[in-house]
């Protein structure tokens, strides 16, 4: 998969992206995680990229036309590339790729839109810095809003780091096995079970026996009771949304937080 990042500092990203795991994996091939400086195509000899907003207002607003051409550069990248080396062949077709611009007014990142945008072959992220860009490229060339939460931070930056961590680890071969994916929080909508390593006893406090038994049944009845108690009481908005038997319904009840209540499906 090809992360594309349009952004006014490509070293945050770059450095950030390309450690640890997502750092190994496109080492690998696995992934491609380019950052593209804005500011590469600035119009004018100072290499500014922002304005004043027109209607007055405090802070200064990212103009139109070096996110235009830094998006048209990219776009151009991705169609040749998609069609090889280009050698002797007429212009290449356009792909249809989605660009996300990386705002609090976005659609909150969530794990659904990670393995939604995981099955992409390229994606184009625009963070935004000081008030934001001007409305009239986001009109032209954004497909798809994305919040990383309701709070406002200085830049798209690390919102787009975290949405190519996300989607990164959902790329087949990123992590060590596929079963590291596999079950994972909020999938299903529960969170996941508690886990334990060695030793056995740690401050007086014994691993769950079960985990011990080798009994891979009782195993896994064990866990998906833990994440349905887990998310009762950490998270009780996901419940409404899984798909729970008779008996875990019941199970919930014991554990909802004071004030919640059971609501039928
Ligand atoms: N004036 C804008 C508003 O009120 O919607 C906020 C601009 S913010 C200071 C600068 C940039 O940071 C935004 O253009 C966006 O790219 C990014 N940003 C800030 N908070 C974000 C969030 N919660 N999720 C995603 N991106 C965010």
């Amino acid at each position: 998969m090809n992360f594309h990042i349009m952004t006014l500092f490509p070293d945050m990203v770059r450095e950030g992206l390309h450690t640890s795991i997502t750092g190994r994996a496109a080492a690998k091939g696995l992934l491609s995680i380019e950052a593209v400086n804005i500011r590469d195509y600035a119009f004018n000899k100072h290499q500014s990229v922002d304005d004043y907003p027109y209607g007055g207002g405090a802070g200064m607003l990212m103009q139109a036309e070096p996110v235009y051409q830094t998006y048209q550069a990219i776009m151009e990248k991705i169609a040749y590339e998609t069609a090889g080396d280009g050698a002797g062949c007429e212009e290449p077709e356009q792909k249809k790729v989605r660009v996300v611009y990386l705002s609090p007014q976005g659609r909150t990142f969530d794990q659904k839109m990670a393995e939604e945008f995981a099955k992409e072959e390229d994606l184009i992220l625009l963070c935004g810095h000081y008030e934001g860009i001007d409305e009239r490229v986001l009109e032209e060339i954004v497909t798809d809003y994305v919040s990383i939460g309701d709070y406002v931070l200085t830049g798209g930056e690390l919102p787009a780091m975290v949405m190519v961590d996300a989607i990164s680890r959902l790329v087949p071969g990123v992590l060590h096995n596929d079963v590291s994916a596999e079950f994972e929080s909020f999938q299903d909508n529960l969170l996941e079970y508690p886990q334990y390593s060695r030793p056995e006893v740690w401050h007086e406090k014994k691993v769950p026996e079960v985990l011990m038994s080798g009994h891979h049944a009782n195993i896994e009845k064990w866990r998906r009771e833990q994440s349905v108690i887990r998310t009762a009481k950490r998270r009780p908005d996901l419940l409404w949304k899984a798909e729970l038997t008779e008996k875990e319904k019941e199970l919930v009840k014991e554990y909802l937080p004071e004030k919640e209540t059971w609501k039928s499906q």
